[in-house]
C-alpha cells in the first residue's frame, strides 16, 4: 500500500512539473521570437546600372522593364513567403531576368568583339559561405543555375569555358545552340560601337583602351539578394559582360567578393558596373567587411564604396544589398539602375532613374 502511495505521489509531482513547463515553452521559448524572425524576410533585385535617362526611354519600354522587374521579384518573394530558402528565391528570380531579352544576361546577353556571347554568373550562400560561379559559357541558357550546381555538385568555386559546359552536361544541363543568345538589339549595339571606334581610329590614328571597349556602354547585368525566414542570406549575379569584350575577358560578376558576396553575419550584395573597377575595389566583399570590422550600417558601407571608393578609381556602377536584419540598400553612381525591392509585408518599390518610382 505504501509503495502504491509513493508511486502515485511521484506520478502527480512529475505531471504537475510537465504542466508548469508548458507556458514557458509556448511563450518565452520562442514562439514569439520565431514569429518575429519569420516576418523578417526581403528581396532586392537589379537589372543593371548605367546611362539610363528618362528622356531616352519610351513609355512602352519603361513599362516593359517595370513589368519584368515586378514579375521577377514577385517570383522570389512568393518563394520566401512560403518558407523557401534565400538561395531558391535568388535563383528563380534571376532565371526570369535571364530569360528576358531586356537584360544583359541569358537571352539578352551582349556580344563580344567576335560576335559571340560569353556569359558569367555567380551565387553565394550566406549561411555556409559556400559559393559557385561560371565564366565564359556560351551554351548554357541559365548560367546562374550552373553556378549553383558548381557550388552544390563540385568541389570547386569557379569553372570556365568548355570545362564548365562539360561539367554542365555531366550534371544533366541541356546545351542550347549559341544562336539562342542572338538578339538584334544587342547585335546592333556591337556594330554601333565598332563603327564609332573605326571613326575614332581614322581621325586620331589611335584610340584609348577605354574608348575602344567601354565608352557609352549601358550596363544590364542582373542580380538578386534575399533574406529568408530562417535568417539566411544569399546573393547571385548573372551577365553577358560588356559589349565588344575580347580575349575571353571576364568581369566582376563571376568573381566572389567583387560581383557577389553573402555572409549571414553581415549582408548579401550583388554588383553591376564596370567590372574591372569592381574587381579592383572588391566591391561586394568590401561592403561586408566594413560592416564586420568597422561596425558601420549597410547603407553607410554601400555609400562609401559606391560613391567614394569606386569613383576614386575611375569606375562606375551600383549595388543592391540586404543585411541580416532585412535592411536594404540600392546604391549607384550612374544616371540610373533598374531595381526593385519587396519586404515581408509585400510592399513593392520599383525604380529606374535616380529618383525612386513607385508605380509598377
Ligand atoms: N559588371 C559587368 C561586367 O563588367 C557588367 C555589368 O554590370 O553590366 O562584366
Amino acid at each position: 500500500m505504501k509503495q502504491i502511495l509513493t508511486l502515485l505521489i511521484g506520478f502527480l509531482v512529475l505531471f504537475s512539473c510537465e504542466n508548469s513547463k508548458k507556458p514557458d515553452t509556448d511563450t518565452s521559448n520562442g514562439t514569439v521570437e520565431i514569429k518575429n524572425i519569420n516576418e523578417n524576410f526581403g528581396i532586392v533585385i537589379h537589372g543593371g546600372a548605367g546611362t539610363i535617362l528618362k528622356k531616352n526611354m519610351s513609355d512602352s519600354l519603361e513599362y516593359a522593364y517595370k513589368t519584368k522587374l515586378k514579375e521577377a521579384i514577385t517570383t522570389g518573394h512568393t518563394i520566401l513567403k512560403k518558407g523557401g530558402t534565400a538561395l531558391e528565391a535568388v535563383t528563380a528570380t534571376i532565371n526570369i531576368m535571364e530569360d528576358s531579352p531586356l537584360f544583359n544576361s541569358g537571352k539578352g546577353a551582349v556580344f563580344t568583339h567576335e560576335e559571340t556571347n560569353e556569359l558569367d554568373a555567380s551565387i553565394m550562400d550566406g549561411a555556409t559561405l559556400n559559393a559557385g560561379a561560371v565564366a565564359g559559357v556560351t551554351r548554357i541558357k541559365n548560367p546562374i543555375n550552373l553556378a549553383l550546381s558548381v557550388m552544390n555538385d563540385s568541389p570547386h568555386v569557379l569553372l570556365s569555358g568548355k570545362g564548365a559546359e562539360n561539367f554542365a552536361k555531366e550534371q544533366g544541363f541541356e546545351w542550347v545552340d549559341p544562336s539562342y543568345f542572338y538578339t538584334e538589339k544587342r547585335y546592333k549595339s556591337l556594330q554601333r560601337i565598332k563603327e564609332k571606334n573605326k571613326t575614332k581610329l581614322d581621325k586620331e590614328n589611335k584610340v584609348s583602351f577605354k574608348d575602344v571597349y567601354f565608352k557609352d556602354y549601358k550596363f544590364g547585368t542582373v542580380g538578386c539578394v534575399a533574406l529568408d525566414k530562417n535568417g539566411n542570406l544569399a546573393a547571385g549575379t548573372s551577365t553577358g559582360g560588356m559589349t565588344n569584350k575580347r580575349w575571353n575577358r571576364i568581369g566582376d560578376s563571376p568573381i566572389i567578393g567583387a560581383g557577389t558576396y553573402a555572409n549571414n553575419a553581415t549582408c548579401a550584395v550583388s554588383s553591376t558596373g564596370w567590372g574591372e573597377y569592381f574587381i579592383r575595389a572588391m566591391v561586394a566583399y568590401d561592403i561586408s567587411a566594413m560592416m564586420e570590422y568597422k561596425g558601420v550600417s549597410l547603407k553607410e558601407a554601400a555609400r562609401e564604396v559606391i560613391q567614394i571608393k569606386v569613383p576614386a578609381l575611375g569606375g562606375d556602377g551600383g549595388i543592391i544589398a540586404i543585411d541580416k536584419e532585412g535592411n536594404i540598400t540600392m546604391e549607384f553612381n550612374t544616371a540610373g539602375m533598374y531595381r526593385a525591392y519587396m519586404n515581408a509585408e509585400g510592399k513593392l518599390i520599383i525604380g529606374i532613374y535616380k529618383e525612386v518610382d513607385r508605380k509598377p
